[in-house]
């Protein structure tokens, strides 16, 4: 890669059904330099059909990083596109799977920047220097309205509709993708995960559980916490951490359970 530092990575992942849910639709991949959570929706398991749609769909896509930043967010937001293009051509032809559609939320690493891809309500969050800042936007309603300052932040957490998302992938023809390129640096932490983490899980909790050197421990932490608070939802945490260049290379991955991709 020309002018591009390589930095160290080590990361894992975990997943849960919760403790209400019959059936896990997230999915995600964990396979570097492309990590990914989908978050699926939809009757008759369909959103397990659609979130692995999405990720399978990046993983064929997106090989090695390759060119300058700007190419590989085309390249991730080219592959995203496909996704929804897939899904929802799966959707019109079998009525059983009709209107389903999931959240994507990607990250495909090149160098000291990252490309990212977002749409829905799984969120990607960057630990740097103690401070935990969430890097994507929800597009969910009350998301929206919060923005709007139709609904107070506090409100939202709990409101009834708080599930009900504004964008999706696959739900329509085309797909409204938020694409941005990030920076990453030594002693940052990537966190993707779904609203099962995301919701009963406090910011803080999640800041000190990245703070875990081990990824994979880390990755465990945040869904045992989700499940501790009731596990309401399918749980999805992907964590990656970026590590000094004299560990070069160095990469860990112990996934946990029978999802990995
Ligand atoms: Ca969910």
């Amino acid at each position: 890669m020309r002018g591009t530092v390589e930095l160290a990575i080590a990361y894992g992942a975990a997943t849960d059904v919760g403790k209400q849910r019959e059936s896990n639709e997230d999915s995600y991949v964990a396979r570097a330099p492309l990590f990914a959570v989908a978050d699926g929706m939809g009757g008759a398991r369909a959103g397990e059909v659609a979130s692995r749609l999405a990720v399978d769909t990046l993983v064929e896509l997106c090989g090695e990083c390759e060119g300058e930043p700007d190419d590989v967010v085309e390249l991730l937001s080219a592959a995203a596109r496909e996704g929804n293009r897939r899904i929802y051509e799966a959707a019109e032809h079998e009525r059983a799977r009709h209107g389903m559609g999931t959240t994507l939320t990607a990250v495909m690493l090149c160098g000291t920047r990252a490309a990212t891809v977002h749409i829905g309500d799984s969120r990607l969050y960057r630990l740097r220097g103690g401070q935990l800042e969430q890097l994507t936007q929800d597009h969910s309603l009350v998301a929206e309205m919060v923005r709007e300052g139709r609904l107070a932040a506090d409100a939202a957490v709990v409101h009834p509709y708080r599930s009900v998302l504004s964008r999706a992938l696959g739900t329509e023809p085309e797909a409204d993708i938020d694409a941005q390129s990030i920076d990453v640096e030594v002693g940052d932490v990537l966190l993707l995960c779904s609203d099962g983490l995301s919701g009963p899980v406090s910011p803080e909790k999640l800041r000190k559980a990245l703070g875990v050197a081990d990824p994979q421990k880390a990755a465990r932490r945040l869904v045992d916490e989700a499940l501790r608070r009731g596990g309401p939802d399918n749980v999805t945490a992907v964590v990656v951490r970026f590590l000094e260049g004299a560990q070069g290379g160095r990469q860990s991955v112990a996934l946990d359970d029978d999802r990995r991709s």
